[in-house]
């Protein structure tokens, strides 16, 4: 294992990122230190990196390391450490998917077993008070203990990996919570990283319409190859009126049993929750900013008896489901396609630039850019 590694550190004062060398933090004895190996823009990085919530009245942070969305081998073990949270031998070298957040094991919510409810579970430290090199958009990850950590079979590329701790185990977890039924009609809005795994998740789950909604044709056109049964393009159908009559329609006037909200815009929970049915299910997921203030008449969600759920994160036992996911449907859905740019950690910038696809006519055709640290 190297001594020191890169971090690409983010700075609120001017918007960017400074790729910085830092030691790689010692690995105590329930510690694991990971060589990162992909780690995949999310939709919620580009929140940060535009700045979505913040306002100019907001004093600037310290300077951080972000990026979550991740995959690496094994670069050191504590001495305590010899096998993975499933008991298989593990060894310098493995390649392994794991949490991104710590659940202490030791708080009300822990000991009831919701550990992607912990408190404690996160813990984000700014470079200036830990200055070790420890990040998702950095070469080195440390998993501090108790950690959560699954070898990964060899078949599974280390960019199609990448996305699993996030954007797939994010949207397991919610179907989970809404426990579908067989031959629902499920809506899935928006079609970025977390939207085309939503599709391949509520193929495989047997719904019957998978109604997916987006601005952009190459995104929904990845979603109809991951499933998508129906697709609604923004540009055909430009107002909500028109978009919640669609799934109307499609639903013989019934609406969803599920719909699922990947976007992150205020507008489309707004949006979202009419096209449930009578006692349908919503999921709320794509919220990660602050001050996202929307406007529902709670009448109109009682009458219909929406069952709302707001949801971030996951229990542990979620990710080698979704490893035996990926594992058992690769090549059947084009999930590997949603990565379709990779930029090694010095370019950073560039890897945000082209996963932007806000404000733009066309949208990005990247549904998922890699960076390779
Ligand atoms: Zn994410
Ligand atoms: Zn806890």
């Amino acid at each position: 294992m190297a001594n020191t590694g890169l971090s690409a550190v983010w700075h609120d004062e001017g918007n960017k990122f400074e790729i910085r060398e830092f030691p790689v933090p010692e690995i105590e004895d329930n510690g694991v230190s990971i060589r990162v190996q992909a780690t995949s823009v999310c939709g919620s990085d580009l929140h940060v990196w535009r700045g979505d919530g913040r306002t100019a009245q907001d004093a600037p942070r310290d300077p951080f390391v972000f990026g979550h969305e991740m995959m690496g081998s094994v670069a050191g073990l504590g001495k305590n450490i010899t096998t993975d949270s499933l008991r298989n031998p593990l060894k310098e070298g493995d390649r392994v998917v794991f949490s991104y957040f710590f659940p202490c094991m030791r708080c009300y919510n822990c000991i009831r077993g919701e550990m992607g409810a912990c408190k404690f579970r996160m813990g984000r430290i700014p470079v200036n008070e830990w200055p070790v090199c420890n990040g998702g958009f950095a070469q080195y990850y440390y998993l501090r203990s108790p950690q959560f950590l699954f070898k990964l079979p060899d078949e599974i590329d280390d960019a199609t990996a990448a996305p699993i701790n996030c954007a797939l185990a994010q949207v397991m977890e919610a179907f989970h919570i809404a426990k579908p039924r067989f031959g629902d009609n499920v809506v899935i809005q928006g079609a970025g990283g977390l939207g085309v795994n939503a599709t391949a998740v509520a193929a495989e789950m047997g719904a019957n319409k998978i109604i997916v909604i987006d601005g952009q044709k190459p995104r929904l056109d990845l979603a109809k190859q991951c499933g998508a049964t129906d697709i609604i393009n923004l540009t055909d159908y430009p107002t909500v009126e028109s978009r919640v009559e669609r799934v109307m329609e499609l639903t013989n006037g019934i609406g969803a049993d599920i719909v699922i909200e990947l976007v992150g815009f205020p507008a489309a929970v707004e949006e979202g929750v009419q096209m449930c049915r009578m006692r349908g299910t919503y999921l709320e997921v794509g919220h990660i900013s602050p001050n996202s203030m929307v406007s529902l008449d709670v009448q109109k969600l009682v009458a219909n008896q929406i069952r709302f759920h707001a949801i971030q994160h996951y229990d542990p036992w979620i990710l080698p489901n979704a490893v035996n996911f990926v594992q058992k449907t690769l090549g059947k859905y084009p999930l590997t396609d949603v990565i379709s740019h990779k930029f090694p950690i010095e370019d950073i910038e560039n890897a945000f630039r082209t996963a932007e696809w806000l404000g733009t006519d066309k949208g990005s055709v990247v549904t998922r850019a890699i960076v390779t640290p």
